[in-house]
């Protein structure tokens, strides 16, 4: 098993003289092979959660723990492979071409032989392999969004986070990306996937609610 756990988790931010909490003392816990959406309107904390959670971000207050092979471990010692992150800014490499961002976890690592087929199939499975060659300013957000989850699945990790990874996207690609998080989920990773995307709440185990800095409520879907 594996997943993680958040208790009591608190962020301020600091605007100005003033103190904003976007998050209030958060609890959640995403098993492996979980598939979670969280949901709420923007402001809600949303992306300050998956902020903490990749170790962008440190909690003034509250626990972060991971669980089996990643247990013990910080989230800001968690990186490719372990942990993936689909940013809501994406974050590609200007200087890469698409291809080559895709392979970049495998760069990392030093696989880049052994990743190359796996990337191949993700560019081709989500339309993108007659543009590997091209850098990022010359496709459109929606293939760069693409590109993206396709870097964060390349190796297969063991904790998925992604920030309205459908948003860029018309309805068949974001089958298309969805199925392909949801087959992750059902590797063995544990998925948080903030999203307004109904069709990603149906393809979801459950859904949580987030509301001024708190998850508010979950229910089975
Ligand atoms: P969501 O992803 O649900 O839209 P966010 O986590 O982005 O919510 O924001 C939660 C709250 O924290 C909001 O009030 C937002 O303005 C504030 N916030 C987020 N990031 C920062 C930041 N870097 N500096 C100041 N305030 C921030
Ligand atoms: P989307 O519907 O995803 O926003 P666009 O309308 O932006 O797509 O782009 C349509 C097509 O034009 C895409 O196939 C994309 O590859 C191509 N394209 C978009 N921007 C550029 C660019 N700056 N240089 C070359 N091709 C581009």
């Amino acid at each position: 098993s594996g997943g993680f756990r958040g208790t009591g988790l608190v962020k301020h931010y600091r605007r100005g003289a003033e103190s904003v909490a976007a998050l209030a003392g958060v609890d959640l816990a995403v098993a492996a092979g979980e598939f979670v959406a969280l949901v709420g309107p923007s402001g809600s904390g949303k992306s300050t959660l998956l902020a903490l959670l990749c170790g962008w971000e440190t909690a003034d207050a509250g626990q972060l723990t991971y669980a089996g092979d990643l247990a013990g471990r910080r989230p800001d010692a968690l990186g490719w492979p372990e942990l993936a992150l689909v940013p809501q800014a994406l974050g590609l490499v200007a200087d890469l071409s698409l291809a080559d961002n895709v392979l970049l976890p495998a760069r990392l690592r030093g696989t880049l032989a052994d990743d190359g087929p796996r990337a191949a199939a993700l560019l081709a499975g989500f339309g993108l392999d007659h543009l590997a060659d091209r850098y990022p300013h010359q496709a459109s957000l929606g293939e760069q969004q693409r590109v993206a989850v396709a870097r964060a699945l390349l190796l297969r990790p063991a904790v998925l986070l992604a920030d309205e990874p459908t948003a860029h996207q018309d309805r068949g690609h974001a089958d298309r990306l969805l199925d392909a998080v949801r087959a992750a989920a059902d590797d063995g990773a544990a998925v948080l996937v903030a999203t307004h995307d109904e069709i990603a709440w149906s393809r979801a185990d459950r859904v949580l609610s987030m509301r001024d800095g708190l998850v508010t409520a979950g229910a089975p879907v």
